[in-house]
């Protein structure tokens, strides 16, 4: 077998950050029309001053990640529903959608050409795909721009928390993440630009994220700026908040799955009030990113929720959820049909 040659980097060390890769994808929307798409070696993008996205936001983005598995292939995880999230993203925002074939052929063709930024199997680091769509012609009332751009870069990746599996602290946050008929269920830029501020105030307190409550009556969980919650009950079921502002995580609907398909465990969507969490004997945040991230303690103005899993170490179903599902993302252990696409 030819072993491939990878990049000159320290992978066991690669923060959550940008890193420059060889090639990207790129399609332009004109007339009508998507383009066939081509791979491009320009990072940077030339825009008009008065581009759709600049002026009113009209962006939406994916994340999603390559990983070489145990033995030694390149696979994404799930990219149809990426796709398929993204296509209700771009409705929402009034712009063209990019079909399912080509967005999943797209993220192939990028992957590939930069195999050798995928990072070797047991680092703990993975290759993060962006794909991204935006409006690039002038708009000068509010209306949709007429010309579109579809991009996607890709960037290895450390793990998304410093510290790796260490409980986070959460604070229960003052703002809201959405509004009650708004764009929370859709992976908007304006979303996360909007949750800047709230991030940095936690932050500055020393907090790892913010909970939001639901915007409308504020008494129930929703989730943080970019990761669904999972609650483990006493009695070891998998409960998950449900709401139609919330942003329908990925990594949240395959891990329900595994808890009631591989680990036998009971695991219901449901509405969360936050007055029940003081009842919950685990928690953990998931997202792409960081696949789940365990919750030691949740500030609330004053008042501490510390889950009984402690600060230390992930509670045991959360342990439990996390190295199944990563291992299935590994090649570790035997996935479910069509959750496992392979590049190479
Ligand atoms: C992207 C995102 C998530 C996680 O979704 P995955 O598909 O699991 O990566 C959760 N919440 C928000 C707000 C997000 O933007």
């Amino acid at each position: 077998m030819v072993t491939m040659e990878k990049a000159n980097i320290d992978w066991e060390n690669l923060g959550f950050g940008y890193y420059k890769t060889d090639k990207r994808y790129v399609s332009y929307y004109k007339d009508g029309n998507w383009d066939n798409g081509q791979l491009v070696e320009d990072e940077n993008i030339v825009l008009n001053e008065s581009a759709g996205v600049l002026q009113y936001a009209q962006t939406c983005f994916e994340g999603m990640k390559a990983y070489e598995t145990v033995d030694g292939k390149v696979v994404i995880f799930r990219p149809d529903m990426n796709a398929k999230r993204m296509i209700d993203s771009a409705k929402r925002l009034e712009m063209p959608t990019v079909s399912e074939e080509k967005f999943i052929d797209a993220v192939k063709q990028v992957v590939k050409a930069n195999l050798k930024f995928v990072p070797p199997y047991g680092t703990g680091a993975s290759l993060y795909i962006r794909p991204y769509l935006f409006g690039s012609s002038p708009v000068m009332g509010v209306k949709p721009a007429k010309d579109y751009i579809f991009r996607i870069f890709v960037s290895p990746v450390g793990p998304y928390f410093k510290g790796g599996s260490k409980p986070i602290t959460l604070k229960v946050s003052d703002f809201d993440r959405a509004a009650p008929n708004g764009t929370g269920n859709v992976k908007a830029g304006l979303n996360y630009a909007m949750s800047l501020h709230a991030v940095t105030t936690a932050h500055n307190e020393g907090f790892a994220e913010n909970l939001y409550l639901d915007p409308k009556t504020r008494t129930k969980v929703e989730e943080t700026g970019g990761a669904n919650f999972l609650f483990i009950t006493k009695d070891n079921k998998v409960v998950t908040p449900k709401s139609s502002s919330i942003l329908p995580s990925i990594t949240r609907r395959s891990l329900m799955y595994v808890a009631k398909e591989y680990l036998g465990l009971e695991a219901e969507e449901r509405e969360i009030y936050f007055d029940e969490l003081k009842d919950f004997s685990e928690c953990g945040l998931c997202g792409t990113a960081a696949v789940i991230s365990p919750v030691g303690k949740i500030f609330d103005h004053g008042k501490e929720i510390c889950f009984p899993s402690g600060m230390d170490a992930p509670g045991p179903v959360t342990k439990k959820l996390y190295e199944t599902l990563t291992g299935i993302q590994y090649g570790l252990i035997k996935a479910p049909d069509g959750w496992i696409e392979e590049i190479k």
